[in-house]
């Protein structure tokens, strides 16, 4: 069975992560989702096993103790994992696996799947970061000050990254991601590997492929 690619998307607060993925996942069936373990407390209108597995932090610690984070972070002073288990098993299934996951996780990442795909979407402006997380407003301004300081740490590590898209007009960053994704599908390896193309017409799949 051909195994799935791994796609991993990090950006500062405020940049539109969480809405580009959320179209991305509605429009592209073939990729799924990591949902992340994660000790901070849900915010209105999220849903534990769907947009976050809300646990209490000795839980958390019982399962990295156990092993079974793939890569896990602090991040705003609470704890992300993703869960090694649901990676490996949607890889295994075939799946693209999208993962929504800090600078640091990114790191780890990398470490275990050098070949994963690495994409950054930054913000138009620094001006207009700041704009859309004061205009969320979701936290207290002490959260706010702290998300700034760390948008400036992660917009650090932007090189570390091989795509970036910027989000300006939504619409146009989404089409710049998919355009990314395809482009990984097109690889000539997964593409004889599908539906056993390569046996089929007789080709060897040799090193470099
Ligand atoms: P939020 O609390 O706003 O949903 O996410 C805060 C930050 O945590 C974001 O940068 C997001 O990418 C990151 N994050 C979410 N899930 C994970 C995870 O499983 N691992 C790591 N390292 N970071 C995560």
């Amino acid at each position: 069975m051909e195994q799935g690619d791994i796609f991993v998307i990090s950006a500062p607060s405020g940049a539109g992560k969480t809405t580009l993925c959320r179209r991305l996942l509605a429009d592209d069936k073939r990729l799924c989702f990591s949902i992340s373990h994660t000790t901070r407390r849900p915010r209105p209108g999220e849903i534990d096993g769907r947009d976050y597995f809300f646990v209490s932090r000795e839980r958390f610690e019982a399962i990295e103790k156990d092993g079974g984070f793939l890569e896990w972070a602090e991040v705003h002073g609470n704890l992300y994992g993703t869960s090694r288990s649901q990676v490996f098993e949607r890889l295994k299934e075939g799946a693209d696996v999208l993962l929504d996951v800090d600078v640091q996780g990114a790191r780890q990442i990398r470490r275990t799947f050098p070949d994963a795909v690495f994409i950054f979407i930054l913000p138009p402006s620094w001006r207009e970061l700041e704009r859309r997380l004061y205009a969320r407003g979701s936290e207290d301004s002490e959260w706010l000050e702290l998300r700034l300081k760390n948008a400036a740490v992660e917009l650090d590590a932007v090189t570390e990254y091989e795509f970036s898209v910027v989000n300006n007009e939504l619409e146009t960053a989404l089409e710049e991601l998919k355009a990314i994704i395809l482009a990984r599908r097109c690889r000539t390896k997964r593409v004889l590997e599908r539906a056993g193309l390569a046996g089929s017409l007789g080709v060897q799949c040799g090193r470099n492929v």
